[in-house]
């Protein structure tokens, strides 16, 4: 079960409740990884600290054990991996990757939030954030597992970024990418709304000498009038109460043709059919329903 050498993960940030795009990025990760023979790992976001609301890290965790989805290791959590974020850093600014930085968001906004050079000097009474050096011309192309091929201009489009912040917290670029790597991820099976954020990881990935997964990006779930669920709104908290319908619906959301199953299924016997049933080649390509 477990030789494949797969290693796929879901990542929460404890922002709030799984709601049913996160019940779809984990279900998703989750039958990749069961369908390649391979291993399912959770990792719980929490390095923003400020946007963290209590207690959401262990519903979050509480409601996956209800859907069934068990992660194979023991469950990390961010927070206590801040000297692997550290030496990646330090690396990183031994090499002149890295560098401190003082712009404010009000200086970048003359070149719409894109920083390519500093304009503010060091101020030695405020902490610089750390920025990642993107060099001139910098494209990064790669080849998404549902979506095919993808390119960024990274240099025109997102410029220097942030990897340590001026309020001393640990920015989710660095964090996922050393996270990634230290756990061996192969896959990384996703919400599309971290397409955009993939190049700059595989970035950072070969600044730092670590292999790029492949990517996957599922699609973003969207509510009536179109716009992305999230966590943060607390929108859609799915009944974890009541798991199988929540399935069906991530299911369904994954493009997949309905299961026959009683109301009287176990979500074990549930997720055994769905693993044998499940069809990358049917998930959809753009933005789906609940
Ligand atoms: N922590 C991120 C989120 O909850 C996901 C990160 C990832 O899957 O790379 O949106």
């Amino acid at each position: 079960m477990t030789g494949s050498g797969y290693r796929g993960r879901f990542a929460p940030s404890p922002t709030g409740d799984l709601h049913a795009g996160s019940l779809l990025a984990a279900l998703g990760s989750w039958l990749f990884a069961r369908r390649a023979g391979g291993r399912w790992l959770v990792r719980i976001e929490d390095v923003d600290t400020p946007r963290e609301v209590p207690g959401a890290a262990t519903r979050q965790l509480h409601a996956l054990r209800a859907f069934g989805l068990h992660a194979d290791e023991p469950v990390v959590r961010q927070s206590d991996r801040s000297p692997l974020y550290r030496a990646a850093l330090e690396d990183l600014a031994d090499r002149g990757l890295a560098f401190p930085c003082w712009c404010s968001r009000t200086d970048l906004a003359a070149t719409g939030g894109v920083h390519r050079a500093c304009v503010r000097a060091p101020d030695p009474d405020r902490s610089p954030a750390i920025r990642l050096r993107v060099a001139a011309g910098t494209r990064v192309r790669f080849d998404d597992d549902l979506l095919g091929p993808q390119l960024q201009d990274v240099d025109a489009e997102v410029g220097d970024f942030v990897l340590y912040r001026a309020d001393g917290l640990w920015a989710y670029q660095l964090a996922v990418v050393v996270d990634d790597a230290e756990q061996g991820i192969t896959h990384v099976v996703r919400g599309a709304d971290l397409l955009d954020s993939t190049p700059r990881q595989i970035l950072l990935q070969r600044a730092l000498g670590l292999p790029t997964p492949g990517y996957a990006h599922l699609p973003v779930v969207v509510d009536d009038e179109g716009r992305k669920l999230s966590k943060s709104l607390a929108s859609n908290p799915v009944d974890f109460a009541d798991p199988l319908p929540a399935l069906d619906r991530a299911w369904g959301a994954l493009g997949q043709d309905a299961l026959q199953h009683s109301d009287a299924d176990t979500v074990t016997a549930w997720l055994a059919r769905a693993v044998a049933a499940f069809d990358p080649a049917k998930i959809p390509r753009a933005a789906t329903r609940p």
